[in-house]
């Protein structure tokens, strides 16, 4: 498996869910289950393939007049360098307040709750906690800035 996070586009990912499901697929076994429900062409398909084999996300092997395609990345190292990049886009300050937000809008079984329940057991609650953000990019370098005098252009 791949170490290096690989950037994947939305596109991109639709047919790598359908290779980690299927193990090994084709570019036909691909269309069959994108064609009409993402309304691609064939060549669409084959395009995305050959990008995400460049990329390093999938292996391509010819068999007979086929090409075979299977995972080099496995979905929860994807899914997981997906969450931690947008995590990076967030000041640390707010991330308690997104997790809540991103909670209140799935839906969890009996177990993911108790799964969670047993995350949250284990925390220890900090009581200050430093950002990493650019002062300007949140509100939490006000004061080292030295500019609180300063008045906003936009009010
Ligand atoms: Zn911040």
């Amino acid at each position: 498996m791949n170490q290096e996070p690989i950037k994947i586009s939305d596109s991109e990912w639709e047919v790598m869910r359908v290779i980690w499901n299927e193990k090994c697929s084709d570019a036909k076994g691909i269309y069959d289950v994108l064609g009409v429900a993402k309304n691609w062409k064939m060549a669409t398909i084959k395009t995305l393939l050959g990008r995400l084999v460049k990329k390093g996300a999938l292996s391509t092997e010819q068999e007979g007049k086929k090409f075979l395609y299977r995972p080099l990345v496995n979905e929860m190292q994807v899914i997981q360098d997906a969450t931690t990049e947008l995590l990076a886009h967030i000041c640390a300050k707010k991330m308690g307040q997104t997790i809540s937000e991103m909670l209140s809008q799935v839906e969890l079984t009996e177990k993911d709750i108790q799964e969670i329940n047993e995350q949250l057991a284990k925390k220890k609650p900090v009581k200050i906690i430093k950002c990493d953000c650019l002062p300007g990019q949140c509100d939490c370098h006000k004061n080292e800035r030295g500019n609180e005098n300063e008045t906003n252009i936009c009010n």
